[in-house]
């Protein structure tokens, strides 16, 4: 069996995320997503929620999991039998970034590859941070972000209003 990871940060989950695993999950047999928990990262969405989120938006796919992990990835693949790493590439400022954190698992995981996949013309611009930004300033992202995800930024927004 096929079995892919996705890991990253997802803070929360966007349609540029949700666009590369509809196309990963024609590829592989099986992707899990792994939610990063990054005790340096400050995130909005706690990593259940953004665990949650996942899971809401990707019912669709009936071959897509959700997990999460903290520490290091090498680690966390250790005792799983994954043939590739999936990353998203939108820009060239991703390339040089990813290119790194690439060769840097390379040397940790010999046996996995990273595969990167080109986000849609529509998804470019699109950023977990950038979502973040305009929706805590009262922004309409309801085309950027699954629909579950647009009611946790609304959520987070009215609780920001009430303290
Ligand atoms: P990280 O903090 O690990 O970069 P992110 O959640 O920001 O976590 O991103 C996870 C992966 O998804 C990265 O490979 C990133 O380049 C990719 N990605 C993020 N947004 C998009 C998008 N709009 N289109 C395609 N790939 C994306």
């Amino acid at each position: 069996m096929k079995l892919a990871i996705y890991p990253g940060s997802f803070d929360p989950v966007t349609n540029g995320h949700i666009d590369i695993l509809e196309k990963t999950s024609k590829i592989f047999d099986k992707i899990n997503v792994a939610v990063i928990h990054n005790v340096y990262k400050q995130a909005l969405f706690t990593l259940e929620e953004r665990v949650q989120l996942i899971k809401e938006s990707t019912r669709h796919l009936d071959n897509v999991e959700v997990d999460c992990f903290s520490g290091l990835l090498a680690t966390y693949l250790e005792d799983k039998e994954v043939c590739a790493i999936i990353r998203g590439l939108r820009t060239v400022t991703d390339f040089e970034y990813e290119m790194h954190m690439a060769m840097m698992n390379k040397k940790l995981i010999r046996e996995i590859d990273t595969i990167f996949v080109m986000s849609d013309t529509d998804y470019i611009f699109v950023s977990s941070s950038a979502v973040k930004e305009a929706a805590l300033l009262g922004g309409d992202v309801s085309s950027l972000v699954p629909p579950a995800v647009k009611i946790g930024l609304e959520e987070k927004l009215k609780a920001r209003r009430e303290t």
